[in-house]
C-alpha cells in the first residue's frame, strides 16, 4: 500500500513536471509563430511564401501534440462539478462551427434541455471538441453532422455525434483509440486516446458504429447527474 502511495506520488511530480515544460514551451512557439505570420508578405516568392505556410502549420501541429499530452498528464485532482451537458454541447458547437463553415459543413443538434452530468467540465468539452473534429475532418466538404442527446432508462446520459464522412472499415475500428494511430497526413492520433481516458475515468464509455462510405457515429454514454438523497434527520 505504501509502495502504491510513493507510486503515485511519483507519478504526480513527473506528470507536473511534463505539464510545466510543455506549458513553459508554448510562450516561445507562439512568438515565433506570430513572427512567422509577420514575414508573410505578397512581394515573397511562391516558394519562400509555401516555407513560411509549412512553418506554421508545423508549429500548430506541435502545439496540438503538446495539448493532447497535456490532457493525458493532467494530474487528476480537479473537483467534479455538476454539468449542463446541453448548454456544454452547444458551446462545444460554437467553437467548432468556424471550421465547420469553412468545409461547407452544418452542424444541427436536438439535445434534450438541461441534460446533467457530473464530471469535469473542461475534460467534457474537450471530448466533444475532438470528436466534432475528427467528424468535420471525416467529411472534408459538403456534408452534415447531427447531435442528439438524452437520458436513458438505467441513469445515463446518452450522446450521438453523427457523420455522412468516409467511415471506417472493421479492420480501422479496432485500431481506433490505440496511441499515434492516425490516417491522416498530419494527425496526432491523440485525439481519441483522450477521450476514451476521460470518458472511462467519469464512469462513462463510448461505443463506435461505422460503415465505410457511408459514415460513423460516435456514442458517448456518461453517468447522469443523481441529486443526492435528503439526509435522514430523526
Ligand atoms: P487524429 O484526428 O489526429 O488522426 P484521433 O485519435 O482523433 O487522431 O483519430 C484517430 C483516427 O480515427 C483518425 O485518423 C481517423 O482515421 C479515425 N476517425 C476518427 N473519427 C472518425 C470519423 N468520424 N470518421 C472516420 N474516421 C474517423
Ligand atoms: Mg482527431
Amino acid at each position: 500500500m505504501k509502495q502504491e502511495l510513493i507510486r503515485a506520488e511519483k507519478m504526480n511530480v513527473v506528470s507536473q513536471l511534463a505539464a510545466s515544460v510543455a506549458h513553459e514551451i508554448r510562450n516561445p512557439m507562439t512568438s515565433v509563430r506570430g513572427f512567422m505570420q509577420l514575414l508573410q508578405k505578397e512581394e515573397l516568392t511562391k516558394e519562400q511564401q509555401l516555407y513560411i505556410n509549412i512553418s506554421i502549420e508545423e508549429l500548430d501541429r506541435a502545439q496540438e501534440i503538446i495539448n493532447q499530452y497535456l490532457a493525458l498528464a493532467k494530474p487528476q485532482t480537479d473537483q467534479y462539478e455538476i454539468i449542463n451537458l446541453t448548454s456544454l454541447i452547444q458551446q462545444s458547437i460554437d467553437v467548432m462551427q468556424s471550421y465547420a463553415l469553412l468545409n461547407s459543413i452544418q452542424i444541427t443538434q436536438e439535445v434534450e434541455p438541461s441534460l446533467k452530468i457530473e464530471g469535469l467540465k473542461l475534460e467534457v468539452q474537450q471530448v466533444f471538441i475532438n470528436i466534432i473534429k475528427n467528424a468535420i475532418e471525416a467529411i472534408k466538404s459538403d456534408g452534415e453532422i447531427g447531435i442528439s442527446g438524452s437520458k436513458t432508462a438505467d441513469g445515463f446520459v446518452s450522446i450521438q455525434i453523427k457523420d455522412n464522412g468516409v467511415g471506417m472499415t472493421k479492420d480501422q475500428l479496432k485500431k481506433l483509440g490505440s496511441p499515434y494511430y492516425s490516417t491522416k497526413e498530419k494527425g496526432t492520433g491523440l485525439g481519441l486516446t483522450v477521450c476514451h481516458q476521460i470518458v472511462k475515468q467519469m464512469g462513462g464509455q463510448i461505443l463506435i458504429n461505422s460503415e465505410l462510405t457511408k459514415g460513423t457515429c460516435f456514442t458517448i454514454n456518461l453517468p447522469a447527474y443523481k441529486k443526492k438523497s435528503e439526509e435522514y434527520t430523526p
